[in-house]
């Protein structure tokens, strides 16, 4: 249960004065709907105005606020250009102010003889002085503010408004006792939770306090995610020692890699524990994880129990299966799959499978850990591509059964050092450092869109010789059928030109069984081009692909660049990207894009990734998804992730219940960042 203190909190908007359905409904597109999220939409800048007795030559350019009386107006001749509405200040000058629509009530608000209080900036226009559409009080009523913060808006709701609405919201605002370690906010000359929000909004350079705010959500994410850690090693479950037996047996075509082996090492020392394990694998694209995950699952079928691989797509799941059934099948270990699209009989006999024990290794998307799916005995669940699932599953997932499955996450994304201590804090890592030998590394190109022409013809001559290619489209903007358009447009071109037969698309509207036969088309040679949306980034493997091409290249995460780069290059031949490119490319962009043709090193491209991006760039909406941080930034989590981290430790260290003064601080804390599921797990007693 939430505590009582953060009630006025989490009361919808409308509770605020003046909020009714349209404003809330405005509110609700900038992802307001409470009254904390108003407190963290924090400004982005602020107007400074200066307040005048007089104009003076030396305001000019300044937002000023005088002290004005209206004596004579010049109405717009025959509706072209402005009317104006001439004023006196008190030393007698006269300044005109400007209104290029709506005359009668800028004459209603501005009635001759009478004072106003105007504000706005001060400009000279021949030999007057003048304010561009002013804003206009009455004296004593509700003045401009000297300094106004400035927020991130939506259509129909003015920065005004908001700001009145973020005041409101201060003003219910409780004072929260400090979680902050004391010797650490004395240190930093940090102020209490609410001081620093109210100084953020009013004056929004105040760096300190925006960055104690960081910190805040930062501490509670670490301290999240110790407590999963502390909660998983709590319970017990069946130690998995396995025989090698399966494993030997195994046949494969060449050598395990010296990391490979040394990963399998470390999974199966944690598989031989009672406590759950909970395992990081991190590894480049095409470094050869599916091959670890293989030897863990056969671990834990060598025990006597199931293992479960869960993937993030249809089309990675039937991927998947199929290798496993390849490789495991002749060693008399029975694999099935599940996902969304296994219906009725062939859904019923998977169930029936799995309660009973008659299938060892289960492959599927999400399905697979729904509440109806009951295992004889699940050993150990396997995720692949992590990084399309959140926090709140992962902890979902530890915290279900009694005897929890160990767990192993496999992730491509090369995450940096930092982040990783942020993001998988809670997870021990094993790293993948190493390529399977006798790949030739993939030329990279950058090339303007004002190629175009060139590369279709060079892509003709790739395919004409044999060759399979990639068409990666732009990402329009942050939606998929935008970005199906533009895949479908390019498609069309492709197929006028190279034949129908020959081109296949996928993007992410398209249903599963659609996506999957044109996968499987490219995959058997069919096909020979293949245009998709980003929905290919993950895993696909076509080894007799060697040419990717990626249009609008700017637009796209470096790391995300990387992924789509690590589709090619899977087979002996050489393999080429081209990165096509806008016209108008930032200095940041033309820097990011030549760090992928200097390097193939996954990590560096995370690092720089994350430098790159610059200050301000919030922890990437599209890539993070529901672990996205409010208030921290990049540069922030880099920093003060390792000192929550210690604290949150050192908290839980001398108050494991979190029971003390500090302690219902901290839990506090985590409420306030919907941290509740962490919560449940604090050892009771
Ligand atoms: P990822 O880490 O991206 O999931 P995969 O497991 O799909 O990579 O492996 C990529 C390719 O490398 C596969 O075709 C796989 O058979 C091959 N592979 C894996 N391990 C080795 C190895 N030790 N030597 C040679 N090829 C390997
Ligand atoms: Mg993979």
């Amino acid at each position: 249960m939430r505590p009582g203190i953060l009630n006025p909190l989490f009361t919808e908007v409308e509770a605020l004065k003046g909020v009714g359905p349209q404003v809330s409904k405005q509110l609700k597109k900038l992802g307001i709907e409470r009254v904390v999220d108003l407190l963290y939409h924090l400004p982005t800048g602020s107007i400074e105005r200066i307040k005048a007795p007089a104009a003076t030559a030396a305001l000019l350019g300044r937002i000023v606020i005088l002290e004005l009386t209206p004596f004579d107006t010049r109405d717009s001749r025959s509706g072209r250009g402005p009317s104006r509405i001439f004023a006196n200040d008190s030393d007698g000058n006269a300044i005109s102010l400007v209104y290029f629509n709506n005359p009668g009530w800028a004459k209603r608000t501005l009635p001759k003889g009478e004072k106003r209080i105007v504000s706005g900036k001060l400009e000279q226009y021949g030999d007057e002085w003048q304010i561009i559409h002013p804003e206009v009080a009455e004296p004593g009523k509700g003045p401009p503010l000297i300094r106004e913060p400035v927020y991130p808006l939506t259509e129909g709701l003015t920065n005004r408004r908001l700001g009145e609405l973020v005041r409101e919201a201060l003003e219910r605002a409780p004072e929260l006792a400090e979680w902050i370690e004391p010797s650490l906010a004395a240190r930093e000359c940090w102020s209490a939770w609410r001081a620093s929000l109210a100084r953020v909004h009013h004056e929004p350079g105040a760096e300190d306090s925006r960055r104690r705010l960081a910190y805040d959500e930062i501490f509670a994410n670490q301290l999240a995610l110790m407590l999963l850690r502390q909660s998983q090693r709590r319970h017990r479950t069946n130690a998995l020692p396995g025989t090698g037996e399966l494993i030997r047996r195994l046949d494969l075509p060449y050598q395990l890699t010296d990391a490979q082996r040394r990963v399998i090492r470390e999974i199966r020392g944690d598989l031989a524990q009672m406590t759950p394990m909970l395992r990081l694998l991190q590894g480049d694209v095409g470094s050869g994880k599916t091959l670890v995950a293989v030897a863990a699952m056969l671990t834990a079928v060598e025990s006597g129990a199931q293992a479960a691989m869960l993937a993030p797509t249809e089309i990675l799941a039937r991927q998947h299966h199929a290798t496993l059934l390849k490789q495991l099948d002749s060693i008399g270990v029975r694999v099935a799959i599940l996902t969304g699209r296994e219906k009725g009989r062939a859904r019923d006999s998977v169930l029936m499978g799995l309660a009973d024990g008659s299938i060892d290794v289960l492959v599927g998307t999400h399905a697979i850990f729904q509440e109806k799916v009951a295992y004889k005995q699940l050993g150990l669940a396997v995720i692949d591509e992590q990084h399309r699932f959140g926090v709140s599953q992962r902890l979902l997932l530890a915290s279900k059964a009694e005897h929890p499955p160990h767990l192993l996450v496999m992730t491509a994304t090369p995450i940096p050092r930092t982040l990783t201590l942020t993001q998988y804090g809670e997870m021990d890592v094993s790293r993948i450092d190493e390529m399977p030998p006798g790949r030739t590394p993939v030329e990279t190109r950058v090339i303007s869109e004002e190629k175009l022409a060139e590369v279709i013809n060079g892509l003709g001559r790739h395919i004409s010789g044999g060759g399979q290619a990639y068409w990666v489209c732009p990402l329009v903007e942050e939606s998929e059928k935008s970005d199906a358009a533009a895949a479908e447009e390019r498609a069309r071109v492709l197929k006028l030109r190279f034949g129908e037969d020959k081109v296949g698309l996928v993007h992410g509207r398209m249903k599963g069984a659609g996506k999957d036969s044109v996968m499987a088309r490219f995959a058997s040679g069919e096909l020979a081009v293949l245009v998709a949306t980003t929905v290919i980034e993950v895993g696909v493997d076509v080894p007799n692909a060697t040419l990717m091409i990626v249009e609008g290249a700017e637009r796209f995460g470096l790391a995300q660049l990387h992924q789509l780069r690590g589709r090619v290059g899977r087979g002996t031949g050489k393999s080429v990207c081209l990165l096509i490119r806008g016209q108008n490319l930032t200095d940041v962009g033309r820097a990011r894009l030549s760090l992928m043709r200097e390097t193939s090193d996954g990590f560096r491209i995370a690092e720089e990734d994350l430098r790159l991006r610059g200050p301000g760039e919030i922890l990437g909406t599209r890539q993070s998804g529901e672990d996205a941080f409010r208030v921290a930034r990049a540069e922030d989590v880099a920093e003060l992730a390792p000192i929550a981290q210690s604290d949150a430790l050192l908290l839980l260290d001398r108050d494991g219940g979190l029971k003390g003064e500090r302690g219902q601080a901290a839990r506090v804390c985590l409420y306030l960042f919907e941290r509740d599921q962490a919560v449940d797990l604090i050892r009771s007693g």
